[in-house]
């Protein structure tokens, strides 16, 4: 039996099986590359799903998180703690808002982002308003309330009756929003970049039309940057290209480079909606994911990895649309921002994904055709160039 086929039947009697899962057994990492149980070396153009920011093992996380657990792990949020103030100090330096929450996931950041929502709109503005809007195509998380947001069939089949108070709407439809709100809207949940949903960025006209519409008609406008914060596209944030200011930000994946932490920030304004007691998680900004996550926002700023993922994005979507000239029949279009990367194929791209997966190449595929790349804002430039050629020797082959 392979290696990967043992993998495969110990986690299929071992384990729930709610993932689908790629024909590789990772062993180790470091920077950009990857290597599987046989010795195999990849070139990891995900980095755990847009996660590990700044590259696998990182020498100085490794370092902070060494140093870290033997002076102080976790204690609860009963306690007052260096840690999470040195981040939540970094953290609000990157935007405009004025306080952070910390918790564990992009899901858990979503739920505490509707939980403001409804508790602002409803203790301060006395409002009997609860509704969250949200947008064909999106994805804010698996917990019963973000897959009520995320509203697509196959994230909801079997887990009847939703939560009340989510409704969707049609991306990308300023005059339908308008129409969609009511006095019950408390708040409005946008990607400015919809990951799951096959890499589409928002017009810049349609996000200041958000923001514009929310603020007319009193309604909270939440950015969910899960996936496209922490300088992915260029930015620290999405929204920053649209000079806009959401009332609310949810991020998480890139945060703490690997371990598990979300956050939600706010504006003054709206962080009355929450008192002592209002909210909490046991887990949330410990004092170990804290110095990590303080340590990841110290190197991206350091390294000027924010401007590097803009241009290296510009690039490589440059490079990229060189294959797609070549090859118009294969490649529909090449989109994205900074590196945040879709590929979009003329047709269902398993096989070629396949084949991208046996030349050592670990990318998603996502929407069936279109190839996902969210590599570290740190990968160097010869691997998106290898990447380049070998997606036009396996496209020109699949022709
Ligand atoms: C991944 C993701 C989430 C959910 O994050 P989890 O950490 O998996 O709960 C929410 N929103 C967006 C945009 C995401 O990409």
């Amino acid at each position: 039996m392979s290696t990967v086929d043992n993998f495969k039947e110990r986690t299929e009697s071992l384990l729930f099986s709610t993932y689908g899962r790629y024909p590789i057994a990772v062993k180790q990492g470091l920077g950009s590359r990857i290597h599987d149980y046989d010795g195999k070396e990849y070139i990891d153009l995900l980095a755990g799903i847009a996660v590990t920011g700044i590259g696998h093992c990182h020498p100085e996380i490794t370092e902070t998180l060494t140093a870290q657990a033997g002076k102080l792990v976790h204690v609860s949020n009963l306690f007052y703690q260096q840690e999470q103030l040195e981040l939540a100090q970094s953290l609000l330096g990157t935007a405009h808002f004025g306080k952070a929450f910390f918790c564990n996931s992009g899901a858990e950041a979503n739920e505490a982002a509707f939980k403001l929502a409804r508790r602002y709109q409803q203790r301060v503005q006395n409002r009997d308003a609860y509704e969250i809007i949200s947008f064909e195509g999106c994805f804010h998380g698996r917990t019963l309330a973000t897959v009520a947001a995320t509203g697509q069939e196959r994230f909801q089949d079997g887990f009847a009756p939703m939560p009340e108070g989510f409704k969707q709407i049609a991306w990308g439809d300023a005059a339908l929003l308008e129409a969609s709100i009511s006095p019950r809207t408390a708040a409005v949940i946008l990607e400015m970049v919809q990951g799951e949903g096959g890499i589409r960025a928002v017009s810049k006209e349609f996000a200041q039309s958000v923001a514009r519409i929310c603020k007319d008609r009193g309604v909270l406008f939440i950015a969910d940057e899960v996936q496209a914060g922490m300088g992915r596209t260029g930015a620290w944030w999405a929204f920053q290209h649209f000079g806009i200011e959401p009332d609310i930000m949810t991020t998480a994946k890139a945060l703490a480079n690997g371990l598990p932490m979300g956050a939600m920030l706010g504006t003054n304004e709206v962080a009355r909606g929450f008192v002592t007691g209002s909210h909490a998680t046991t887990f949330g900004a410990g004092a170990l994911v804290s110095a990590a996550a303080r340590k990841v926002l110290e190197i991206i700023t350091r390294d000027k990895l924010v401007e590097r993922a803009g241009s290296l994005g510009a690039w490589a979507m440059d490079r990229f649309r060189q294959v797609a000239q070549k090859l118009p029949h294969s490649i529909r279009e090449v989109r994205g921002m900074g590196l945040m990367i879709g590929i979009e194929l003329t047709f269902p791209g398993k096989k070629v994904w396949e084949r991208l997966i046996e030349r050592g190449f670990i990318l998603n595929l996502t929407q069936e055709r279109v190839l996902r790349l969210l590599p570290a804002l740190n990968i160097p430039r010869e691997d998106l160039e290898l990447f380049a050629q070998a997606l036009e020797q396996v496209l020109t082959e699949q022709a």
